[in-house]
């Protein structure tokens, strides 16, 4: 066929794209037959593939081919039902359309005027998911792709009100405080932002892995004295390990009076707000200057997609904001620009996908899906305690599960961490359930997390009863 404009003619473009949805819609039907995690060994996708790139056109039939045959076996399935490990993140109907429509549009959101539905409709569905949430009008929302750049603008916003308030601002004194569970992206956001070594101080946390309120409060008091220069405190709702929430409220009193930036990572857990009987998690945050969600964790939109909320923006704009000749509209103070707003000029269409996924849904759609993954990890938390030989190893605000197995009482903890891995790496070995691990008070800690929106209570049960079992079969070996 003549093929005018260069691309892929339409007529192809067409046949190529259904077949394509019919792969995916195949795909989903029957996601539960793979292994849940890939069984290949490093090298092995690589190897299958032509080192060079070819010289001329293939047909779209050999490259779908090739998805089958070399690229699906070393996919692990996170929308599997029983991908119960990390925080399960899965992709939705509607959110994968919305994928499809931003690549079909592929417009580039830098400014209002490269397209004025884009910044819009992030401005609406911003302040649609604000008032699922509950938090105050005054907070101003942008989308990021990931939590970690989502902490990282925050972050930046914090030492750009710290230069513009103190006139002795010395970027090498400069001093941040999280929690020892705080994730690794606020420790990453630090090196990026050329802070000292030493600049983020990690606060001790109590038995239930929330960060001491009395041990911040020192440690800021000490820094002081030092003639160092606190200036933002990161509190986390819903850790990485165990999702224990940070106590916020004493949080916020200590950040009122020293006046630094109080930046709160509710990367998973913040999704779980849109439930009238959770939305407590929240309750302290409108005293906070910023918070990152991400819908793409625990809302079903498909990776990527972050949330930044501050009540600050035009601190976040001063730090980011330089507009050569080129970028210069008339319309600059009547409509947001974005790029104003972050270290990138470009911006997906992101948006879409979550005003997909809030429309497909319905608020009450979302949240009915969220209060079962909630009731199926307390369920599970109950399995285990009422389980003689395993033991749930933290408390389970939502529905990650921290726990092990004890086999026998008089086995070192060394010996338990090495069971407890053994037992974990069989049941992933099997392909049937993928579970991950964290360490908790030097304890090997198996984590199960219910937020896959395949996972039903038959696809639960199923996993306990294959812990069970691997769990027997180990420990007959053992004995
Ligand atoms: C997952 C997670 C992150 C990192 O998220 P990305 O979007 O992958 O950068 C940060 N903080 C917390 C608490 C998380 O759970």
């Amino acid at each position: 066929m003549l093929n005018k404009n260069k691309d892929m003619p339409i007529e192809d473009f067409r046949k190529s794209g259904y077949e394509l949805v019919d792969w995916i819609a195949n795909y989903l039907e029957n996601v539960e037959e793979f292994p849940v995690v890939s069984q290949v060994n490093p090298g092995d996708i690589k190897n299958k593939l032509p080192k060079y790139p070819p010289q001329k056109s293939e047909q779209m039939s050999d490259v779908f081919a090739d998805i089958d045959k070399i690229i699906m076996p070393g996919i692990t399935h996170w929308n599997h039902p029983n991908f119960m490990a990390y925080f399960n993140a899965t992709s939705s109907g509607p959110g994968i359309l919305a994928e499809l429509l931003i690549a079909g549009l592929n417009n580039n959101g830098m400014l209002w005027k490269t397209s004025p539905a884009l910044t819009e409709l992030e401005e609406v569905t911003l302040n649609w998911f604000r008032e699922m949430i509950q938090l105050p009008e005054k907070f101003w929302g942008i989308i990021y792709d990931l939590a970690s750049i989502s902490s990282l603008h925050a972050i930046a916003a914090a030492r750009e009100q710290a230069k513009e308030t103190n006139s002795n601002f010395n970027l090498s004194k400069l001093r941040i405080y999280t929690s020892e569970h705080a994730h690794s992206s606020i420790e990453k956001a630090v090196k990026t932002l050329g802070l000292s070594d030493s600049a983020l101080v990690k606060i001790k946390v109590d038995n239930s892995f929330k960060m001491i309120p009395h041990e911040l409060q020192k440690a800021i008091k000490e820094d002081l004295e030092n003639d160092l220069q606190p200036f933002c405190i990161v509190a986390t709702i819903g850790t990485t390990s165990t999702t224990s929430i940070d106590p916020v409220e004493e949080i916020v009193k200590i950040n009122d009076k020293y006046k630094l930036w109080l930046h709160v990572d509710a990367a998973y857990a913040g999704t779980a707000a849109i439930l009238p009987e959770l939305n407590y998690i929240l309750n302290d945050v409108e005293k906070a200057d910023s918070i990152v969600i991400n819908p793409h964790k625990w809302l079903f939109v498909p990776i990527d997609l972050s949330i930044l909320y501050t009540t600050k923006p035009e601190i976040l704009k001063r730090a980011f904001s330089i507009v050569p000749e080129y970028l210069k509209t008339e319309v600059e103070d009547k409509v947001t620009n974005y790029m104003d707003y972050g270290i990138q000029l470009g911006r997906r269409f992101r948006s879409i996908k979550l005003w997909f996924v809030i429309r497909y849904f319905g608020v009450e759609g979302l949240q009915n899906i969220i209060r079962d993954h909630i009731r199926l990890g307390q369920k599970f938390a109950n399995l285990i305690d009422n389980e003689n030989m395993f033991e749930r190893l933290a408390p389970t605000p939502f529905s990650a599960v921290c726990f092990r197995a004890v086999p026998i009482s008089n086995m070192t903890e060394e010996e338990l961490n090495d069971f407890n891995k053994t037992l974990m790496d069989e049941i992933n070995d099997s392909g049937k359930l993928y579970l991950s691990h964290t360490k908790l008070n030097g304890k090997f800690t198996i984590r199960l997390v219910v937020s896959g929106i395949r996972t039903t209570e038959a696809n639960l049960d199923n996993a306990w009863k294959l812990i069970k079992e691997k769990f027997n079969l180990l420990k007959t070996k053992q004995d």
